[in-house]
């Protein structure tokens, strides 16, 4: 897979995915990611990619030409990235969207600055607006870098075990279940004795039953989409009946 990333700060996207399980993965071949700056095409003499808001306003706007020019640089006449503009006005990024791109064989990301980017770029190229969340950052970048990092960690070889991914938060439609290492007593406090008795079933019935119980707990708008299967189904009906008996 290839992720091009459309920024006017491309050295802030190489530091963060030269590192850790994505840098290996770049340098492994697994996926190939780049970072483009727009202003390499600019067509203004003084290298200027941002204007004043027509209607008057605060702060600048990013121009249509370097855009445009920037993201016609990545396609060709049979393949065109799929271009996602990481807005705060998108649909807000979740794990089945980052499964979802994870399956085509390129994106480019646009990375916004300033006040945004004039809207008449956005119409005629950008196919997806995503959001990372309701708040406002000052640019696109971290959250392209987020989107790279999630995709990425989907994409075969990527992770040192693939399975591990199927079984964290969100990506069944649960929460994961809590996780402990040694020492077995720190603070007084222990790790469950059904981690440390070896038996792999009551271990696996134990880990469903607290993903289940934490999703109840924190994030119970999650139950309404989760695959649940009848066990499942009790297990929650017994934490509700807990709950409503002030257990
Ligand atoms: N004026 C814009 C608005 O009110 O919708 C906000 C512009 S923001 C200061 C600058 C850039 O940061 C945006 O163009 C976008 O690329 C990026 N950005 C900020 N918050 C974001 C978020 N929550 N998700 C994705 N991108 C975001």
């Amino acid at each position: 897979m290839r992720i091009d990333i459309m920024t006017l700060f491309p050295e802030m996207c190489e530091a963060v995915l030269s590192e850790s399980i994505i840098g290996r993965a770049r340098a492994k071949g697994l996926v190939d990611l780049r970072c483009v700056n727009i202003r390499d095409f600019t067509e203004d003499k003084h290298n200027r990619v941002d204007d004043a808001p027509y209607g008057g306003g605060m702060g600048m706007l990013m121009q249509t030409q370097p855009i445009y020019d920037c993201y016609q640089s990545l396609c060709t006449e049979d393949e065109k990235p799929y271009l996602i503009y990481l807005s705060p006005q998108g649909k807000t990024l979740t794990q089945e969207t980052v499964k979802d791109l994870s399956r085509r064989p390129r994106l480019a990301l646009l990375c916004g600055h300033y006040e945004g980017v004039d809207e008449r770029v956005i119409e005629e190229i950008v196919d997806e607006e995503i959001s990372i969340g309701d708040y406002v950052l000052t640019g696109g970048e971290l959250p392209a870098l987020v989107l790279t990092d999630a995709v990425c960690r989907m994409l075969d070889g990527v992770l040192p075990n693939d399975e591990a991914k199927s079984l964290e938060s969100h990506y069944n439609g649960l929460l994961e279940y809590p996780q402990y290492t040694r020492p077995p007593v720190w603070h007084d406090r222990e790790v469950p004795a059904v981690l440390l008795s070896g038996h792999h079933e009551n271990i696996e019935k134990w880990r469903r039953e607290q993903s289940l119980r934490r999703t109840a707990l924190r994030r119970p708008d999650l139950l309404e989409h989760a695959p649940l299967s009848d066990k499942d189904r009790k297990i929650l009906q017994s934490l509700q009946e807990e709950t409503s008996n002030g257990v």
